[in-house]
């Protein structure tokens, strides 16, 4: 809907982060656009506000200026939002916030969905509040918002009979749906507690650990902490790497997970145009995603914790080390 409004259509080239899931990109595909995707910067591992610019420069030159940009939160961390929202306004391109993991995170004490010319938050049932499936797009600009609300509940002109001059859609929420929600909107602030919570704990009990490092909220950037995601460099750890850790954890039946694998890199954007600076392959090759359910208690975390730590000490794992090469 947001690419919609900024009328996006075949031909167009739209930026978009790679570092992140494939919902964030699918939608330039879905309208016959061409997504260029875009490295990350290692403080908050979201866009690179340098390697915009230079692709926007460089597409530019090419007749290729991008009708849009999208930036996205990642696992709740905001983005650079100071930098990108001056090269909006000096390019003059609008960006799309996919904040879809950041409900409740803030940046200079503003709300993160709150930055892009519109953003989209996720209701989906893994995020920090949920209506089970669904999401919003939200705007500041009325005309996108009924624009978006129009086409969204099957683009019905105001006559007394159907009428269309328009292709809807029906990307509408469901009213049972958005009652959830409405519940799920005042457990907005304990949720990203106990997500800051289980950071905490777990940063407490492994920030210690030689090769282990966490990813810390630069000064003014507020993180949900949806998921806990920590770097292991087996440089340091004597050769236990991530997937090491994440193989044991499963064999104590705990699901740990990859960091997002970045979307150049991913078969069906193969063909895409990429500007890169190493980041979103090396966050992909050492960081892992740690269990950080909402209703996680301090033992369970703690155990993860233990878990992690006891790996690293033995070293005496016997798995291929060409491990990450399979992914
Ligand atoms: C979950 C997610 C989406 C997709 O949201 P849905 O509501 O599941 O369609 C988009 N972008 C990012 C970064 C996500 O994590």
């Amino acid at each position: 809907m947001a690419l919609i409004n900024l009328e996006v259509g075949p031909g167009d080239t739209v930026l978009v982060q790679s570092l992140t899931f494939s919902a964030s990109a699918n939608p330039i595909k879905y309208l016959g656009a061409e997504p260029v995707f875009i490295d990350s910067e290692r403080d908050t591992w979201n866009l690179d506000p340098e390697l915009v610019i230079e692709a926007i420069e460089d597409l530019t030159a090419k007749d290729k200026k991008p009708k849009a940009i999208i930036a996205v939160d990642l696992y709740g961390m905001p983005a650079k939002w100071a930098e990108l929202q001056s090269i909006a306004t000096e390019f003059d391109i609008p960006i799309i916030e996919d904040s879809a993991e950041a409900a409740g995170s803030t940046f200079m004490g503003k709300k993160c969905g709150s930055f892009g010319r519109m953003a989209v938050v996720s209701f989906n049932g893994n995020k920090i509040i949920t209506t089970g499936g669904g999401g919003a797009l939200l705007s500041n600009d009325w005309n996108l918002v009924n624009h978006a609300r129009f086409l969204s509940t099957q683009a019905k002109d105001n006559a007394p009979h159907y009428q269309h001059s328009y292709v809807g859609y029906n990307y509408r929420m469901s009213n049972i749906t958005a009652g959830i929600g409405i519940g799920q909107l005042d457990c907005l602030p304990e949720r990203v507690l106990q997500r800051r919570h289980n950071f905490d704990l777990y940063f407490r009990e492994l920030n210690e650990v030689e090769g282990i490092s966490f990813l810390l909220e630069p000064y003014g950037f507020y993180s949900n902490r949806w998921l806990t995601t920590l770097m292991i460099d087996p440089a340091q750890t004597g050769g236990i790497n991530r997937e090491h850790v994440r193989l044991a954890l499963e064999s104590e039946n705990i699901e740990s997970r990859p960091v997002w694998k970045p979307l150049h890199m991913q078969p069906v954007f193969k063909d895409c145009l990429f500007y890169g600076n190493g980041v979103s392959e090396d966050v992909f090759r050492y960081g892992l995603c740690l269990p950080s359910g909402s209703c996680m208690t301090e033992d369970e975390v703690k155990r993860v914790a233990f878990l992690v730590k006891k790996v690293i000490k033995q070293q005496k794992f016997q798995y291929n080390t060409d491990i990450l090469q399979e992914n």
